[in-house]
């Protein structure tokens, strides 16, 4: 006689059968080549049987790994918040406008990571106008001014008339964006063209490029000289492509800054609810740009170790 348990384990075997729950697989739905199901002895009629095998779980896909390293939460200051004492009018803030005025643009740095920063009130920076702005001193290659977070520096003082703008309180202004390499090596860090476009200007340690699709035009200054033979006006320029090198060249003649570009961009955009045009605030763009660079490289986020100050500090 079958024991009843028995019985009712067998019915609930045949009804998950008759699912395609459970079971191996019928010879006519195996795929070519496979094995043959093992057919085992059934068990004698007295034995316990198995109970049924619980259902198999599919494998999740593998996680990937994880990033080396993650961008801190606070890796950016907000537009417009300046290091205090920098504006020209002291304590006023720069363009708050959180609008990425050329969000097709590429980072202008081949790698990261980048630092966008402040030189004149950075660590050891000397400030501005024989100490009417103080700057903290100290050494230019301090691992501080390699780290994040980020500081705009748009409208950070300057008194000359070739700074005027109509952005920032005062009237005058930096007008663009200092922006640190990796490292303080000199001329080993390439810059690249934002977007496709031309070569619009060859200056002595400056060059320009004309974005095609935006009509924006991208100004770096302090860039290693000469630069490669084919960066000349009117040579057509892909965007990403590498044209120059960082430097710190502050004239023709003289390397008195720190390695960083000086990146502007000119053109025509609303900024604060009304049209502007010249020198447009570059950080938001620089911020959007940089994020795509570091999730398609998140390994390029992480600062890195400097070389020895000596070694950056002198001139080659
Ligand atoms: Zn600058």
């Amino acid at each position: 006689m079958i024991p009843q348990r028995l019985l009712a384990v067998f019915a609930i075997a045949v009804l998950l059968g008759a699912c395609g729950q459970e079971g191996p697989p019928r010879p006519d739905t195996m795929p070519a080549g496979a094995p043959p199901p093992v057919e085992e002895d059934a068990p004698p009629a007295e034995d316990e049987p198995d109970p049924p095998a619980p259902p198999i779980e599919e494998d999740d896909p593998p996680e990937p790994p994880p990033p080396a390293f993650e961008l801190p939460s606070g890796w950016h200051g907000a537009p417009g918040a300046l290091l205090p004492g920098s504006s020209t009018v002291k304590g006023s803030t720069g363009v708050t406008d959180p609008s990425v005025i050329v969000p097709e643009m590429v980072f202008p740095m081949a790698e990261g990571p980048a630092f966008a920063n402040s030189q004149i009130f950075g660590q050891g920076g000397g400030g501005y106008a024989g100490g009417q702005w103080p700057g903290p001193g100290g050494s230019e290659n301090d691992p501080r001014n390699f780290d994040y977070p980020w500081t705009d520096n748009f409208c950070e003082v300057r008194l000359d008339a070739k700074h005027a703008t109509d952005l920032c309180p005062g009237g005058k202004a930096h007008k663009g964006q200092d922006l640190r390499p990796k490292t303080c090596e000199n001329a080993v860090h390439w810059l690249v063209a934002p977007e496709d476009g031309w070569i619009s200007h060859v200056g002595s340690i400056s060059v320009n490029i004309m974005g095609a699709e935006s009509g924006m035009k991208y100004k770096f200054l302090h860039v290693q000289m000469p630069v490669p033979d084919w960066v000349k006006t009117g040579a057509p320029v892909t965007q990403g492509q590498p044209f120059a090198l960082a430097s710190d060249l502050l004239s023709a003649s003289s390397r008195a800054t720190t390695v960083h570009v000086h990146f502007e961009i000119h053109g025509a955009a609303e900024v604060d609810g009304a049209l502007h045009s010249g020198a447009l605030p570059p950080y938001t763009s620089l911020v959007e740009s940089y994020l795509d660079l570091i999730d398609a490289n998140p390994a390029m986020a992480e600062p890195v170790a400097q070389p020895s100050q000596d070694k950056c500090l002198t001139p080659q």
